[in-house]
């Protein structure tokens, strides 16, 4: 290297720059450097750095500073040396490409400059050279218009106008069609847009074009574009921060037939198949193939077209993906049959294929298990979890509303959960139409094979319910108004009534009208291959949250080593409990609320002993009841209306019963068959009883009325309370245990006490739970063993640890009200009103409602381990809050040493390689 193409801090040389310094060369710039370095052809150039970048947008007056521009000028003259031409060179010009690249790929969101060099001076030059007259005024008029755009600001309409105008007055649709004498006119009246639009003409100098370019570029750094783009990924200065300017030699695959332009993939990025994927077209540039003006050619066909070349681009492929040991996304250019790499990167691919790709590129030694584990991003196995709509439907929705449960579902609509019931039990597939949900429309859920509403976010109780089951859901579809009372649905002019077909796309939020095909998941060979080896990595075990067996099921399918979290109150809620569990509420004294619950243990004992066999001999954690019995009655108002509903058919009923009596005795010897039959005797005596059922409800209602459900009467304050339901509970746990013991199973049932604040409320229940304990054993002689275990939801527990460690064998954060009760944040509230704007304003950098707050939350939760241990150090400590599906989330509890975290069916194959991922990466974690 001579001392004067020695690389200066701020410019580097494809030949000299580090390869594997993205931050500073940005990624292309690097890969560029990489490339030329290992030998592959790449049209020669050089990179101008990040730093460069940052200290130009810090600089007052925007100037580039002397000492940056001379080093580029010693670059152009290593470039004019290594190429032959000269820029500028009215004979032999060099002609350059000025492209951005930061550390992250931000396709399309900065700005690019080509055949920066040309002026009136150079085209004859370039006319000459290539003997190709329409070529060159096609490239100037092309650079004059990018030129034009990118460095002196004006807008591709004023170019578009004159453009289609001249097309229009040739009779002339596509561009393939145009002339050399009609770019030669586009070229100059693009020449007049730029002195309009400036007052200044076409700049002619070529390094003031080039200084010009560099300064768009740079600046293209702080376009909205490119803003809102790092806003919308999360991208920080950390990860990119300003943006390289890379100067390159141009090379043109559109001077003759004995050129071609073409992108590709190393392996298909749509399957994963290992064979090389991509188009390309003969004669032709870069952006036709991406803009689509010509329709590109397979990449198979360039191994009849051009046998050498299609050799050169196996080799390249082979090349590429070897050296970066990972599927390159590459673009070259055939000038004149010399086969140039103007580019590659990482390859995007979908789910699929990065599964199939990681597994085969680890079984061909390629790389190793671990980086196999390490490049999917554990989110995207989503995607391969939910049926999803076929992607070649060109339906348009009718509606939209928010994502709030992932998947796709088409069905009958049907606007209440009875009906919905009804319609599932005659082989009907039904979406279930509301404006918002409530506890009691369970069944429905149940029946339907997704749930739409006009109401309500991300968190309504259909949200939260639907994704608990892995079921598709659209909430808040504001442009949606449904009427249940008539069965109908009104959207825009279309009306839609029960038993009409439509499609909902919980991924998207889209409605659409009729049946659209589906694409079923697929739990592929490959990916179940790849989550065992996760499992043999992890530490964190991944149970679930599931309180169905259809969802125990499918969590066990999907690999879950036990269930974290059965909440109870939602088996309390199915249609045959509910008027057993209304009882129990309504229940005069203790006797009364006994006998109710005696008729709902055996069906409890019946769901216990579906999820133990399900799951055996994993551990099934169940959680005794939580909620607020209120919860599960009618609110006042509905019970308000229904007494009055019924008031007027009692009026009704007697009206009808002495017009019949009337008219029986003043047509006594008329015909009365004739006659309407009147009401039953009893009717009257059935409404009055219907009434006095209400209104003993609404009188329980007012009693139980509390001015904050949320921190009231619920949880283990309910089971000290009316402890016979924990009992109840208790005793259908360890009834289920014993008989699934009896008939072969092994079980492992976790009791597990909600919202505890104190060690003596848990010594109370532990009370509860060893009477009930030694009563089975001695009933059914013999032994039943169970873990007995704390929820921490609440600071003051996170405070007591050590205490509740004690009398608990584990403890399970949940952390959806631990967050709640640490930030004082209402849920829904604070989703509905304000977090959006905190997360905007980044007052909060994520929703720590869907990421755990690990500087807060994660402090308290940290600490409680800890002082837990320390009296116990046998505990065994969960996460069952929403938080714990979450990759970050895993990874912070992997750091502190929780045993497992338990997560909703559909996220427990995310949980099983997030957790892997924890375990590969928790020597760089590092807490704030
Ligand atoms: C929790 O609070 O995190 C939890 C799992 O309980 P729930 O969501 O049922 O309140
Ligand atoms: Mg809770």
């Amino acid at each position: 290297m001579t001392a004067q193409a020695k690389a200066t801090p701020h410019v580097y040389s494809f030949k000299d720059g580090n390869g594997k310094n993205k931050k500073l060369l940005g990624g292309k710039g690097a890969n560029l450097c990489e490339m030329t370095q290992i030998g592959i052809n790449v049209p020669p150039g050089f990179v101008i750095t990040t730093e460069a970048c940052l200290d130009y947008l810090d600089t007052k007056n925007q100037d580039l500073p002397l000492e940056l521009m001379n080093h580029v000028r010693e670059q152009i003259s290593r470039l004019e040396r290594d190429t032959n031409k000269g820029f500028g060179d009215a004979d032999n010009m060099l002609l350059l490409s000025v492209r951005s690249g930061s550390a992250l790929s931000m396709p399309g969101m900065m700005d690019t400059i080509l055949n920066l060099g040309l002026n009136s001076a150079t085209l004859p030059g370039l006319i000459k050279q290539t003997g190709n007259e329409r070529f060159a005024w096609d490239a100037y008029r092309r650079f004059i218009q990018l030129f034009g755009k990118v460095a002196l600001g004006i807008s591709d309409e004023k170019f578009d106008r004159p453009f289609d105008a001249i097309k229009k007055r040739e009779g002339i649709t596509i561009d393939t069609d145009l002339s050399a004498d009609h770019f030669r006119e586009i070229s100059d009246v693009f020449l007049d847009v730029v002195h309009d639009e400036t007052g200044k003409p076409f700049p002619e100098d070529v390094y003031e074009q080039l200084q010009l370019s560099i300064k768009a570029v740079f600046s293209s750094w702080l376009g909205k574009r490119a803003i809102d783009y790092r806003r919308e990924f999360k991208i920080t200065a950390d990860m990119a921060n300003g943006t390289a300017v890379n100067i390159q030699t141009m090379v043109f695959g559109n001077m003759g037939n004995d050129c071609a332009t073409g992108v590709g993939f190393t392996r298909n990025p749509g399957t994963g198949e290992n064979v090389m994927f991509g188009e390309f077209l003969i004669n032709a540039q870069g952006e036709d193939v991406v803009a689509g003006i010509r329709t590109p050619k397979p990449v198979h066909e360039l191994a009849s077209d051009m046998p050498q070349m299609h050799v050169e681009l196996l080799a390249l492929s082979d090349r590429l993906e070897k050296h970066y040991r990972e599927v390159q996304d590459y673009e070259y250019t055939i000038e004149n049959s010399v086969f140039y790499c103007l580019q590659t990167r990482d390859g995007k691919m979908n789910a699929t294929a990065r599964v199939r790709t990681s597994l085969e590129m680890a079984n061909e030694g390629l790389i190793t298990r671990d980086e196999a584990l390490l490049r999917i991003n554990p989110e995207e196995l989503d995607q391969l979890l939910h049926p999803r709509l076929d992607p070649e439907s060109k339906q348009m929705p009718i509606a939209h509303g928010l994502p709030a449960s992932p998947g796709a579902a088409s069905g009958k609509i049907v606007f209440d959960a009875d009906r919905a019931e009804l319609a599932r039990d005659e082989g009907e597939k039904i979406i279930l139409v509301r404006e918002e949900t409530k506890p009691e429309d369970i069944h429905g859920f149940f029946a339907a094979e997704g749930v739409l509403t006009s109401r309500g976010g991300k968190t309504s109780h259909a949200a939260v319910v639907a994704r608990s089951m892995g079921k598709p859901c659209i909430a808040g579809a504001e442009g949606i108004d449904v009427d249940v009372e008539h069965h109908i649905a009104r959207v825009g002019d279309v009306t839609l009534h029960e038993g009409d077909v439509i499609t909902i796309d919980g991924a998207n939020g889209n409605v659409y009208l009729g049946e659209i095909d589906m694409v079923p998941p697929k739990f592929s060979n490959e990916l179940r291959t790849l989550l065992n080896w996760s499992d043999e990595i992890a530490d964190l075990r991944i149970m679930c949250n599931a309180d169905t067996l259809e969802a125990a099921t499918q969590a066990s399918d999907y690999g879950a080593m036990g269930i974290g979290l059965c909440r109870t109150e939602r088996m309390f809620n199915a249609q045959d409990r509910l008027p057993l569990v209304i009882d129990m509420i309504l229940a005069k004294d203790r006797a009364e609320r006994k006998e109710a619950l005696d008729r709902l243990r055996p069906i409890q004992r019946g769901d216990f002993k579906d999820l133990f066999k399900i799951m055996s001999p994993r551990p099934v954690t169940i959680r005794l009841l939580d909620p607020p019995i209120h919860e599960f009655l009618p609110s006042e108002k509905q019970l308000e209306q229904e007494i009055e509903h019924l008031r007027c058919l009692r009026d009704t009923v007697s009206g009808v019963n002495d017009l019949m009596n009337t008219m029986q005795l003043l047509k006594r010897h008329a015909d009365t068959k004739a006659m309407p039959k009147p009401f039953a005797p009893g009717g009257r005596e059935l409404v009055e009883s219907a009434i006095a059922k209400k209104q003993q409800m609404l009188l329980k209602v007012r009693e139980l009325f509390e001015v904050n459900p949320m921190l009231g009467h619920r949880g283990v304050r309910l089971g000290i309370t009316y402890p016979e339901i924990y009992e109840m509970q208790v005793r259908a746990i360890l009834e289920a245990a014993v008989e699934c013991n009896r008939e072969g199973f092994d079980v492992c049932p976790e009791i597990m006490v909600p919202q505890v604040c104190t060690g003596q409320e848990l010594l109370w229940v532990r009370k509860i739970v060893d009477e009930v304990h030694a009563d089975i054993e001695a009933e059914y002689n013999t032994h039943v063993t169970f873990k007995f275990g704390s929820m921490i939801e609440v600071v003051r527990a996170c405070m007591r640890a050590g205490r509740l460690a004690e009398i608990a064998e584990f403890f399970s954060f949940g952390t959806n009200d631990l967050t709640q009760s640490t930030f004082s944040f209402s849920r829904e509230d604070a989703e509905n009103k304000f977090l959006p704007l905190y997360e905007k304003n980044h007052i909060l950098q994520d929703n720590p409602f869907e990421t755990l707050d690990v500087k807060g939350v994660g402090r308290l939760m940290e600490t409680a381990i800890d002082w837990g241990r320390k009296t116990n150090p046998d505990l065994k400590v969960g996460i069952c809050g929403e938080q714990g599906g979450h990759p970050a989330s895993i990874r912070f509890c992997n750091h502190i040493g929780l045993t497992y975290v338990s997560c909703s069916a559909p996220r427990v194959p995310i949980a099983r390689l997030a957790a892997a991922q924890a375990k590969l990466t928790e020597d760089d974690y590092v807490l704030e």
